[in-house]
């Protein structure tokens, strides 16, 4: 087989078998075919779609590119969650010490920060000395000393998705629903769950920004993981504006742990809350999901979550005294503010534009190799359907480097639409799939 006749197949609109599906990934993730052929491949994908063959046989091969984590020593059911990603998406660093806290098992592999969305990973990497790259001996160690773990994939886990999941963000080749599929699948599929509770945003801020492609894409994830013997259940929840009052790294780090506390962005509260509660219903340690939502409620105000979180801190090498100082997390020089030019209700915003904006002010990657700025940031001031007057804050940036400040503050301020009519509310959380 030769990758070229694969991918002149996918670009004339033909089917990829699963041997040919097999080859092109085993030979990326040992090397023998290059970037820009897999590029290529993936670009066609995009533009040319995949078959449900097609997509299953890419997540199988995906999850097969490495082990899967053997975890039937552990008492009690492993559950995690994933999101599809959006713009101040910062759920899963409340989720995995609640939902440990609560009893069960977290074995998080999450990502960095993929297209204008941010990442777990690089999130946590703001936290000075936490180590995201764990062996799977240490990962295990750490999951049995406090029932939550986070790491990224391996050259051990899904190996596969680590090389194509960091060359999809450079090269524009994320917003296809099969990539996604196997890309999520392969490695929540790996961990040894028990249980998956998918995240799937829909809105300006999302990969599906619109909610039948997002149902379509749930339903694809929901359908994979019972196929292959899990629970499983997907929210379809709201991105059209940014998840509670932060985007960045640290800043977000700094919310969650506010949020830990009891305190925080009332939708960050309440989408942490029901997918906890969803965590806890699918891995049995409730008989409903109501009662998953009083007991992760429970789990905050004891104090318990918080106390989980530092743990995996230390586990991870991290510095765990950022969560009674937040000034030891990476930081900003300076900050500025956009404000808005007309009076009225904030009717809609174009999210995706304020992960653009943050990447290029260091806070995400435009090229597989930039590092992150871990202290840029942004703070929201207003959600849709809030009143504005005119002069006031909408955005805060908080900043190091001037040389792209400028574009930046331009993108934001263009991503607010405010008008005389109040907009209709807005459900965070729209449907339910598999439930
Ligand atoms: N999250 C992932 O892990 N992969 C994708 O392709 C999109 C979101």
């Amino acid at each position: 087989m030769r990758a070229v006749d694969l991918i002149r197949k996918k670009r004339d609109g033909g089917e990829n078998s699963r041997e040919e599906i097999n080859f092109l990934v085993a030979g990326y993730t040992c090397e023998e075919i290059p970037d820009y052929q897999m590029a290529a491949w993936l670009m066609a994908a995009v533009l040319c779609g995949l078959k449900r063959g097609e997509i299953a046989a890419l997540t199988e091969a995906m999850l097969h590119s490495g082990e899967v984590l053997e975890l039937a020593d552990f008492a009690g059911k492993k559950v995690d969650k994933h999101s599809t990603g959006g713009i101040g998406d910062k759920t899963s660093l409340i989720l995995a010490p609640v939902v440990a806290a609560g009893g069960l098992t977290v074995p998080m592999i999450s990502g960095r920060g993929l297209g204008h969305t941010g990442g777990t990973l690089d999130k946590l990497e703001s936290i000075p000395g936490f180590r995201v790259g764990l062996s799977l001996e240490e990962f295990r160690h750490v999951l049995r000393e406090c029932g939550m773990g986070l790491i990224g994939q391996t050259a051990e886990i899904a190996p596969a998705d680590k090389k194509i999941y960091a060359l999809r963000d450079a090269t524009c080749t994320v917003e296809n629903i099969g990539l996604i599929c196997a890309s999520i699948m392969s490695k929540k599929m790996a961990e040894g769950i028990d249980a998956l509770v998918l995240d799937v945003k829909t809105g300006s801020g999302a990969f599906m920004q619109r909610e039948e492609d997002a149902v379509e894409l749930a339903e694809l994830m929901v359908e994979t993981a019972q196929r292959m013997g899990k629970k499983a259940v997907a929210l379809i929840t709201d991105m059209q504006q940014p998840l509670g009052r932060m985007a960045g790294n640290s800043n977000e780090i700094a919310e969650c742990i506010e949020v830990l506390r009891g305190g925080g962005p009332a939708d960050l509260r309440e989408l942490s809350v029901e997918l906890a509660a969803w965590m806890f219903y699918l891995g049995k340690r409730c008989g409903s999901v109501e009662e998953g939502r009083n007991l992760a409620a429970k789990k905050i105000a004891s104090g318990e979550a918080l106390a989980k979180f530092r743990r995996g801190i230390e586990l991870q090498g991290g510095d765990a005294r950022v969560i009674e100082d937040a000034s030891r997390l990476p930081g900003a020089r300076a900050s500025v503010d956009v404000c808005s030019e007309r009076g009225g209700y904030l009717r809609d915003t174009n999210c995706m534009q304020f992960g653009i904006a943050l990447a290029m002010l260091g806070g995400g990657r435009e090229k597989k190799e930039d590092t992150i700025d871990h202290g840029v940031g942004l703070e929201f001031h207003k959600r849709i359907g809030e009143r504005v007057a005119v002069g006031e804050r909408l955005v805060t940036v908080h900043y190091n480097a001037e040389a792209k400040l400028g574009e930046a503050k331009a993108l934001i301020a263009e991503s607010f639409e405010i008008g005389d009519v109040a907009p209709a509310a807005r459900p965070l959380v729209r449907k339910i799939i598999g439930g």
